[in-house]
């Protein structure tokens, strides 16, 4: 069992506080492309996944703007596109780092379909927050409508929209990417898969699968593909240079290699918040109990030193 996972953060893709313009994702890529690069030149398999929060949102947005002339579509359509969109920037240029590197390895990018279970209780009970903040009256308006649970959120005073986060049983297109692998073609391309944690699917009584509204926690995902896979490494990169202790007060810590035991209670303990280091973590000792063999969180400027035991967080 050989090969990594590399789970690229939505932060890694698209910097805060920029425009949010094509041409600045493009920017974002070339920065990060070149180490990837440097990383496929050494391992092989080499997997990719990514993040879609900021993208989803931004399609959310054009939904509602132009709801008068145009249908909206749901979540797991957007899903699919974030996919294509993301899939065709880091297959653009990581390409030419490819080229310029003298690596002869290419890319390719999969829509990929990830099975949840309808009786997930997530589906009762939503808890993830997308697009924008309403007014009180809209949120009013858009639970009516729509049946959307919507949510205050006190320190930003505005609603916003929850949406269920079933946990990730299989990826339907696994097997194809598996067997690319196992016919020895791991060396010669580097699959992008399961992008923004895969399009949500449920299974249907004639054996077909239907698209549902949710979205799935990529770090999740990112676990279940490795652990299809037969990957033996982890890798979920974003903006942070790990994982710390007592992050942001005072005490703070970051930790470099780092046993399972202490890092299963420090996540019981709440030292790595929900919905952004918590996922990673609880992806991350989920991938080793299954199997996996080392498993990293770092950014993208340390990665490769991180894959050399040197910096970010580390388990084994
Ligand atoms: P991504 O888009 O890569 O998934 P997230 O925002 O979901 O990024 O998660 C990364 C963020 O997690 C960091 O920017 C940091 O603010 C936050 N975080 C929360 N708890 C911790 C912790 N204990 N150690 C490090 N970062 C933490
Ligand atoms: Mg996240």
């Amino acid at each position: 069992m050989v090969g990594l996972l590399v789970a690229l953060g939505g932060n890694a893709l698209q910097r805060a506080g920029g425009d949010g313009s094509w041409r600045e994702s493009r920017q974002q890529m070339a920065r990060v492309a070149p180490v990837l690069a440097e990383v496929a030149r050494q391992v092989a398999p080499l997997v990719i996944t990514h993040g879609n929060g900021p993208q989803v949102g931004v399609l959310l947005r054009e939904n509602e703007l132009a709801a008068a002339e145009v249908p909206a579509r749901p979540l797991d359509v957007l899903g699919a596109e974030t996919q294509g969109q993301i899939g065709f920037l880091v297959q653009t240029e990581l390409t030419r780092a490819l080229r310029r590197a003298r690596v002869a390895r290419s890319v390719l990018t999969v829509v990929s379909r990830t099975e949840v279970r309808p009786d997930d209780p997530a589906f009762r009970r939503p808890t993830k927050p997308v697009g924008r903040f309403y007014t009180e009256g809209e949120a009013r308006l858009l639970r009516k409508e729509h049946g959307w649970v919507l949510v205050h959120d006190v320190a930003r005073g505005g609603w916003r929209r929850l949406v269920p986060s079933p946990r990730p049983v299989r990826w339907l297109e696994g097997h194809a990417v598996r067997e690319l692998l196992r016919a020895g073609l791991g060396r010669r391309w580097i699959p992008i898969v399961a992008g923004g944690g895969g399009i949500p699917v449920v299974r249907r009584r004639d054996g077909g699968y239907d698209g549902v509204e949710a979205v799935i926690d990529k770090d999740l995902a990112a676990a279940l593909v490795a652990r299809e896979l037969g990957l033996s490494e982890l890798a979920i990169v974003t903006d942070v240079r790990g994982a710390a202790v007592n992050f942001g007060r005072s005490g703070e810590r970051w930790l470099g290699e780092v046993g399972r035991e202490p890092l299963a209670r420090w996540l019981a303990q709440g030292e790595f918040a929900e919905g952004s280091m918590g996922p990673k973590i609880e992806a991350g000792l989920e991938f080793l109990r299954r199997g996996g063999r080392r498993f990293v969180v770092t950014d993208i400027p340390s990665l490769p030193r991180a894959l050399r035991g040197e910096a970010g967080t580390r388990v084994t």
